[in-house]
C-alpha cells in the first residue's frame, strides 16, 4: 500500500460502534490526572515527541513534549508509547475448560504483551457461545475473574442455533464465527454450503451496522485425504501435519465464501489466513469490490515449516504453519497488496499433555498455538527485514482491528478522547523467551526459546498501569467487559474495505 493510501484509509476512518461496558465485581478507582512524556508517541499523525494527558480512565490531551504542566509526569525518555494492542482472536476456554485457559491467566498475560483488549472466540470453552444461555454463563465467567485487560466476545454461528443469533447480536458480541470444517469442538459444528449462506443473510440483516461474520476458511474433501496417506512422512515431521491440511482447503474455502457473501452482502472476515495463494484470491475478490477482511497470524509471519524441530508439536496450528516462500508471500499481502489487514494471536492453548510432546507426533496432538502474550514482540521481530514503521506497526496490531470489529470509537489509537490504553515498551531491547516470564495458564509455547526483538516494559489500561517489567502484574483489574452497544452507527463500509487494497 502506497503511504497516501494509507493516510487516505486513516483520514477515513469513522467511529464505529459506541461501545457498553458491563457491570464487573471489581470495582475501579480511578485515579487522578497525569501525563507521560516520550520521544517516541506513536499517533496517527506520525511519530512525536508529546506529551500525553490521562485523565478518567481517557486520552485527555496530546501535547508538544515542553508544555509546561501542573500535572505529574512519567518520563519514558526514548521508550515507545503506543495504543494498546487490540487481539481479535483468543480462545479463553472459560467456562467449561478454566484448566485450559481462563479469563485471568489470559488477560494477564494479554496485558504482559502490550494487548489492552482481547475478544474471545466462542469455541474450546463449554458450553461454546453459540445461543444467549451460553453467552449468560460467558458473562458470569468473566464478572467473578480479575482482567487486566478489556474483553469483547465472540458469538458463534452454528447449525441447529442459527435462530440464536439475533439474540446474540442484542445481547453484545462483537462478531460471528463459523467453522467450515470440522472444529475439533462437539457443540461447535461446522457449516455446510446450505448453513453459510443462511448464516450470512441472517448476519447481514441485523440491525444496525454491518456485523462481521469471522470463518474458519479451511474446506476439505473426499480426494484430499488420500493425498495425505500418501505423503510418506513419519507422525514426528511437521511435514506430515503440512500435507495433511493442504494449500486448496484454504482456497476453496474462501472462494466459496467470498462468493456467498456477494450474494448476501454479508461482511466477511478470513480468520488466519495462512497460504499467500489465498491471501492472493482475497487480494482479487476485494479488487472486485468484495466485502471481506483478513487476518494473519504472529506466528505465520514468524516461523517456517522447513525449521520446525521434528517432533515439536507446540507448532502445530491449523491452517498449518507453511513453507519460507509462503511467508514471504503473506508478509508481501500484508505490506504491500493490502489484501491481509491485520495481525491476531490466535491463542488456543491447551494443556501441555495434550500436545503429547513425549512421543512428539503431530497426529495426535491438539492444534492450536500459545501466543497471546508474543504478539507484539514476535511481529516486530517478523518484520524487521521489511522495515515496518511503528505506525504501520500499530495499525496493523490494534487500529484496523479496532475499525474491523467497531472498537474505533474508544480503542485502537492515541486520539484525544479515547481510552487510556497504552504499551510502553523497548523495541531495541532483545529478549530470549523463557517459561517462567509466561502468564498463559500453560507455559509451553512455540514461542519458548525464541530470541526476539522488543521488550513491553509497562501497560495501561483506562488510564491504570496494570504490568510493569520486573513487577508482572501489578494494580487493580481495571479490564471490563465490553458489549457492542445496540445504538449502532456506521459500519465498516464496503468503499473502506476496497480503500486498503492496492492494485
Ligand atoms: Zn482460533
Amino acid at each position: 500500500m502506497n503511504p497516501s493510501k494509507l493516510t487516505n484509509l486513516m483520514e477515513r476512518r469513522a467511529p464505529i460502534y459506541p461501545v457498553e461496558e458491563g457491570q464487573c465485581r471489581v470495582q475501579k478507582e480511578v485515579s487522578e490526572p497525569y501525563a507521560i512524556k516520550s520521544r517516541r508517541v506513536v499517533t496517527p499523525a506520525g511519530l512525536r515527541h508529546a506529551l500525553i494527558v490521562i485523565e478518567n480512565g481517557k486520552i485527555g490531551d496530546i501535547l508538544r513534549a515542553d508544555t509546561e504542566t501542573q500535572l505529574p509526569v512519567q518520563d519514558v525518555g526514548n521508550l515507545v508509547v503506543m495504543a494498546g494492542l487490540i487481539d481479535p482472536h483468543v480462545h479463553v476456554n472459560e467456562p467449561g475448560r478454566t484448566e485450559w485457559e481462563g479469563f485471568e491467566s489470559a488477560t494477564a498475560a494479554a496485558a504482559a504483551g502490550g494487548t489492552t483488549t482481547l475478544l474471545d472466540m466462542p469455541l474450546n470453552c463449554v458450553p461454546s457461545t453459540v445461543s444467549l444461555s451460553a453467552m449468560e454463563q460467558k458473562i458470569s465467567a468473566i464478572k467473578d475473574a480479575k482482567l487486566s485487560c478489556d474483553v469483547g466476545l465472540i458469538g458463534g454461528a452454528v447449525p441447529g442455533f442459527l435462530d440464536e443469533i439475533g439474540p446474540l447480536a442484542k445481547a453484545g458480541v462483537f462478531a460471528f464465527k463459523s467453522f467450515m470444517i470440522d472444529s475439533q469442538s462437539a457443540d461447535f459444528p461446522h457449516v455446510n454450503s446450505a448453513d453459510l449462506v443462511e448464516a450470512m443473510s441472517l448476519i447481514s440483516k441485523l440491525e444496525g451496522a454491518p456485523y462481521v461474520y469471522i470463518l474458519h476458511a479451511e474446506k476439505d474433501s473426499e480426494e484430499d485425504e488420500t493425498l495425505s496417506e500418501a505423503s510418506g512422512h513419519s507422525n514426528q515431521d511437521h511435514a506430515k501435519h503440512l500435507q495433511s491440511r493442504p494449500e486448496v482447503w484454504e482456497t476453496r474455502a474462501i472462494d466459496e465464501a467470498i462468493r456467498a457473501a456477494d450474494q448476501t452482502g454479508c461482511h466477511i472476515h478470513i480468520a488466519h489466513v495462512g497460504s499467500s495463494n489465498a491471501a492472493e484470491i482475497i487480494h482479487n475478490a476485494k479488487i472486485d469490490g468484495a466485502y471481506v477482511t483478513a487476518e494473519v497470524c504472529t506466528h505465520y509471519l514468524l516461523f517456517q515449516s522447513e525449521k520446525i524441530p521434528r517432533g515439536n508439536t507446540l507448532f502445530k496450528c491449523a491452517p498449518p504453519i507453511r513453507s519460507e516462500d509462503n511467508r514471504l508471500g503473506l508478509w508481501k499481502a500484508l505490506l504491500k497488496d493490502g489484501s491481509l489487514d491485520i495481525i491476531s494471536s490466535d491463542h488456543s492453548p491447551s494443556p501441555p499433555e495434550l500436545k503429547h510432546m513425549k512421543e512428539g507426533d503431530f497426529t495426535k496432538a491438539w492444534g492450536g498455538i500459545a501466543g497471546l502474550q508474543y504478539r507484539l514482540q514476535g511481529t516486530w521481530t517478523a518484520s524487521q527485514p521489511f522495515e515496518v514503521d511503528f505506525m504501520r506497526l500499530s495499525e496493523l496490531v490494534s487500529g484496523k482491528v479496532a475499525d474491523i470489529f467497531g472498537l474505533s470509537a474508544s480503542k485502537g489509537r492515541i486520539v484525544k478522547g479515547l481510552d487510556a490504553d497504552l504499551v510502553i515498551w523497548d523495541p531495541e531491547e532483545e529478549q530470549v523467551i523463557q517459561e517462567s516470564e509466561c502468564l498463559h495458564r500453560h507455559k509451553a509455547s512455540a514461542y519458548t526459546g525464541q530470541k526476539l526483538m522488543g521488550r513491553v516494559k509497562k501497560t495501561i489500561v483506562h488510564g491504570e498501569v496494570v504490568y510493569e517489567d520486573g513487577g508482572g502484574i501489578v494494580g487493580a483489574s481495571p479490564g471490563k467487559l465490553l458489549l457492542r452497544s445496540a445504538a449502532t452507527r456506521d459500519g465498516l463500509s464496503r468503499e473502506v474495505v476496497r480503500d486498503q487494497v492496492c492494485t
